[in-house]
């Protein structure tokens, strides 16, 4: 536990609710080790309150801190400037202090690229990702694969009408060239031509761990040596996960994203390259009991 002084700064995640964050164990580990003299907190906040709490956070003091849902959109407007990536993906997970002013960020693009760069280095440009979800994560995930260079990105949906909105939303940005949205019916043409998977939709999460986003007949036709990578992280593998590697395909959960995601925001407020990110992999995986 760190050590609170009379010059401890403050940072925190707000959110509504909060409880159920897991930055807080990822983010003090990775302070204590660096031997700071910081405190990462839970700020349950509602959304009524959400503008006087940006304000007494700039009051007291407070370095940066972590945003979830429903604030992600919501606090856009309250902010004095947003990164290029944040207004692509259309959220801010990140906030700082800089100059006085609060500059709002995304890093769940970085968060979600890194395993896929350090892991499987390749070149992307003739590949085709499949999106299943079109949520907040799918935003990120979409403009990752716009930053990796794949070839065609085709996100898959249960709604209709939601898919129109997320199409429309990347409006004339370079992003929409390569986006296709389609409902769940496309899947089984899509699956034959998948180089990356994405579950970005909650099917199979804790506690329905034996749901998957796809039959098993669907993921029968993903081409050996696909990567599928699923978002969520308990349970660890998901069914999508187990069939895809029964599959052959090469396979990722969630956890890497988390913890990149949260590494990339701690070198923003830290201003520094120097975050330990097997602390805070460590930390997140015993508090998880993986
Ligand atoms: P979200 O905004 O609620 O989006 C969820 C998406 O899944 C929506 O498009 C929704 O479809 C779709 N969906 C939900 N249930 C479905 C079902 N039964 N069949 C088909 N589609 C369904 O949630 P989110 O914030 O994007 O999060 C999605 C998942 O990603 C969660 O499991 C979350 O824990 C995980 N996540 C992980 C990380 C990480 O760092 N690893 C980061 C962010 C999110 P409709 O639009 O039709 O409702």
């Amino acid at each position: 536990m760190t050590k609170v002084t009379g010059t401890t700064k403050l940072l925190g995640v707000i959110g509504h609710p909060v409880e159920h964050s897991l930055s807080p164990v990822m983010h003090n580990a990775a302070l204590a080790a660096l031997g700071l003299d910081y405190i990462y907190l839970p700020f349950p906040i509602a959304p009524e309150n959400l503008q006087i709490a940006i304000a007494g956070f700039a009051a007291i003091g407070v370095t940066g801190f972590s945003v979830t849902i429903p604030h992600k959109q919501a606090i856009m407007p309250l902010l004095s400037e947003i990164t290029p990536v944040a207004q692509a993906i259309g959220a801010v997970n990140t906030v700082t202090r800089q100059n006085q002013q609060w500059v709002g960020t995304n890093t769940d693009i970085e968060g979600f690229i890194d395993p896929l760069q350090t892991t499987y280095q390749q070149d992307w440009s003739q590949k085709i990702a499949v999106i299943l979800g079109n949520g907040g994560a799918a935003r990120a995930v979409v403009a990752g694969c716009y930053q990796l260079g794949f070839a065609e990105i085709h996100v898959v949906g249960r709604n209709e009408q939601r898919l129109r909105e997320f199409r429309d939303s990347w409006g004339s940005s370079p992003i929409a060239e390569k986006l296709q949205v389609h409902t769940w019916h496309t899947l089984a043409k899509l699956i034959p031509q998948t180089h990356l998977l994405v579950n970005t939709t909650p099917i199979g999460m804790y506690p329905k761990v034996e749901d998957s986003p796809l039959s098993a007949a669907e993921m029968s036709d993903l081409p050996a040596g696909a990567i599928a990578y699923d978002l969520i992280y308990i349970p660890q593998p998901t069914k999508f996960l187990q069939q895809a590697e029964k599959q052959g395909a090469i396979v990722i959960d969630g956890l890497e994203m988390l913890v990149q995601q949260g590494a990339a925001a701690l070198k923003i407020w830290l201003q520094t390259d120097a975050v330990p990110v097997d602390v805070m992999r460590q930390a997140l995986r015993q508090h998880l009991g993986l």
